[in-house]
């Protein structure tokens, strides 16, 4: 195999050249949905990814995230407990934040969560503009292009910890478990939503009590589970000790992540 095709300077090749697509494509088979691959793409469109070299030029000048994993862990538990108890402070929303980071990103987290609108990590975590480099999807699993979006955060951004956040009630979950129990169809492409779900779904139909929130958590744990085998823009910095991945729960109903798998 050729330099030119060797996957591995593939995949560095497309970061350089600010395509985590073309990146995504390189990289290794994994959870496969085809049917959010477009999603993803959209949500790294021109816009976001024009900040490439506006990155490596923040990270020539010690601007790079600073924070270890536990800290950055640490910093999000911090701002749940202030969601939960109502005291968020005015974040950095205004115009004087957006100013400051016109021209580079250092998110410090990335969050792989739900579509819900009721999960939103910002306002569950109390962050403002520039703090989270977040990848949503029902279900919160992670196509090729999602994988492609969390390695450029990582790698590019050296962004050093990524949390997998399901939710209570998740209804894309409950569409997997309804597809296990009783062989419910979808139409248009929402059945491609649901399959990379089914495996979470069929796993925790032997489990204790409730089926769909066993399921929530099986499926937060494949996900993390497999992010942690994806390749070496994942591996080795997990190995270094510069990035964590972790997997959470959000309560509906009370407002609380917990942190149940790291
Ligand atoms: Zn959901």
């Amino acid at each position: 195999m050729s330099n030119e095709t060797h996957p591995s300077l593939a995949r560095r090749r497309a970061l350089r050249a600010m395509c985590a697509c073309t990146s995504a494509a390189a990289a290794a088979p994994w959870l496969g949905s085809a049917a959010v691959r477009g999603a993803a793409v959209g949500a790294l469109g021109a816009s976001g990814l024009a900040l490439s070299s506006q990155a490596h030029a923040a990270r020539a000048a010690g601007a790079s995230p600073s924070l270890t994993p536990q800290q950055a862990l640490a910093k999000l538990v911090e701002g749940n407990d202030l969601f939960l108890a109502d005291k968020l402070p005015p974040l950095p929303r205004n115009r004087k934040r957006r100013l400051e980071i016109a021209k580079t990103q250092t998110p410090f987290a990335v969050l792989v969560s739900c579509s819900d609108s009721r999960v939103p990590p910002e306002a569950l975590f109390g962050q403002g503009l520039g703090d989270l480099f977040i990848v949503r999807v029902a279900g919160n699993t992670v196509s090729q292009e999602g994988l492609g979006s969390i390695e450029y955060a990582i790698a590019e951004l050296g962004v050093p910890l990524v949390v997998v956040m399901g939710h209570e009630r998740c209804g894309a979950v409950a569409a997997a478990v309804s597809v296990v129990k009783d062989g419910t169809g979808f139409p248009g492409a929402i059945g491609n939503m649901v399959q990379p779900i089914l495996p979470a779904a069929i796993s925790a139909r032997s489990d204790k009590g409730d089926w769909l929130d066993n399921a929530v958590r099986r499926n937060v744990v494949n996900v993390v589970e497999k992010l942690k085998i994806s390749g070496k823009l994942i591996e080795d910095p997990i190995a270094a000790g510069k990035l964590m991945i972790v997997g959470a729960r959000y309560d509906l109903d009370d407002g609380k992540v917990d942190f149940f798998h790291r």
